[in-house]
């Protein structure tokens, strides 16, 4: 059995004319002898009726905080909704399909509502579906806990949900529709001069994913790597060949740098030194609140990291009861810059530096890995900055 798993996002199922795209893909599949395993993603993007985001918009904070399993019921309703619409757009195209929520397709997960890990994917009702000539069509985003109650796996989820059943189901691609046509140099929405990558390594578009770029969720890309099953991220709009993801290197010229990425909202944290204070344990009670930090830098007098600014008034809270002095500049972001052929090359920071700085850009901090080498900036500078860093390194 050859299956190919579609996955198609919120943008790619938002309206009719799409949906006729979107079947386009489902009928060459099967033209082409695959046996497609549709995952669709909630019907367009915050603002539009069946969107997560509006969604969540109905019901107020304080209910949301104390009913977590009821904002998984209401918030699996968009990929829901989607399923059956696009049932109808391939109905309408001669082709019979099931449409099926996460936890009727299989996808078990724990009962941690909102950001459940999936635990198990029974592949038997897809693969009677499948068996029966028809195309199962699952909602993205969601599985079923032990209970049987609704849970939700994190936002971006859907890509999962494809990643997971590609997994399972052992099948020859997992294909990635979105509304660009691959992963691109940088985000394409922030410069505009940003160039398709047409193959890439796991490992490095991994380092994209979890450093901000939304075209692919991390933890698809972890799945498809450990089961070593191709990821192709393609465009609903056209026919491009987009960017196929395995496990070679990107075949991209002699460039160092692949591409650029970001991340908004970070805070930078600088922490004194003072006598009496729980300076000494810092880290280990941020971990203890869950407070994740980054960038960290330690020196003998003072500590500094980043942490993201929805941590921050958290973070505030226990400074005061901690007796820990501490500056701060908000509305800072975290630039990426991703190239897994600039380990052992000198002179790739020197550069980078050099680059933002004629753009009289400060750069508030780096860190530096063997494949990322990360700035911070202010938000205010970073669309320059992602600009002047695709120039420097001729990504476009
Ligand atoms: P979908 O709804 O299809 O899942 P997403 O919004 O999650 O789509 O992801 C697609 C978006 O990712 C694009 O519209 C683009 O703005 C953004 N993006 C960020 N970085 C990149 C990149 N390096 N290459 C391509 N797209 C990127
Ligand atoms: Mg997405």
């Amino acid at each position: 059995m050859k299956i190919l798993v579609q996955k198609f996002g919120g943008t790619s199922v938002s309206t009719k004319e799409k949906r006729k795209l979107v079947a386009s893909k489902v009928i060459n599949a099967k033209a082409e002898g695959y046996l497609p395993v549709v995952v669709v993603s909630a019907m367009g993007r915050k603002g539009e009726p069946y969107a997560t985001d509006t969604l969540l918009s109905q019901i107020d904070d304080d209910f949301k905080l104390a009913n977590p399993l009821a904002i998984d019921l209401l918030m699996s309703c968009g990929e829901i909704i989607s399923t059956v619409i696009m049932c109808n757009e391939l109905n309408n195209n001669k082709i019979g399909t099931l449409p099926l929520t996460g936890g009727q397709a299989g996808i078990i997960t724990d009962s941690r509502y909102t950001n459940a890990a999936i635990l198990n994917v029974d592949t038997k009702r897809i693969l009677s579906i499948l068996k029966s000539g028809k195309v199962p069509v699952v909602a993205g985003f969601q599985g079923m806990d032990d209970k049987g109650y609704v849970t939700t796996i994190g936002r971006g989820g859907s890509d999962v949900t494809a990643a997971l059943l590609g997994a399972a189901l052992n099948a020859v691609e997992v294909q990635i529709y979105t509304d660009v046509d691959g992963i691109m140099t940088a985000d394409p929405r922030i410069v505009s001069e940003a160039t398709l990558i047409k193959k890439i390594s796991y490992d490095e578009i991994f380092q994209f994913a979890d450093q901000g770029a939304k075209v692919i969720h991390p933890r698809a890309v972890e799945i498809c790597k450990k089961n070593n099953i191709p990821l192709v991220i393609k465009n609903t709009m056209n026919e491009c060949d987009g960017t196929v993801i395995s496990n070679f290197d990107s075949e991209d010229d002699n460039n160092i740098i692949t591409g650029i990425t970001h991340m908004n909202n970070r805070v930078q944290i600088k922490v004194t030194k003072n006598s009496g204070s729980s300076y000494d344990d810092l880290f280990d009670i941020l971990a203890e609140n869950f407070i994740s930090i980054d960038l960290i830098n330690v020196f003998p007098k003072e500590k500094i990291f980043t942490i993201d600014e929805k941590d921050f008034t958290k973070f505030t809270d226990l400074t005061k009861e901690l007796n820990i002095s501490y500056s701060y500049v908000s509305d800072c972001s975290k630039l990426a810059i991703i190239g897994s052929k600039m380990r052992g090359i000198p002179g790739v920071m020197a550069r980078i530096l050099k680059a933002l700085t004629k753009q009289k850009i400060e750069v508030l901090q780096t860190a530096d890995s063997h494949m990322t080498i990360w700035c911070l900036v202010e938000t205010k500078d970073a669309q320059e900055a992602i600009i002047a860093l695709h120039r420097e390194f001729k990504l476009g």
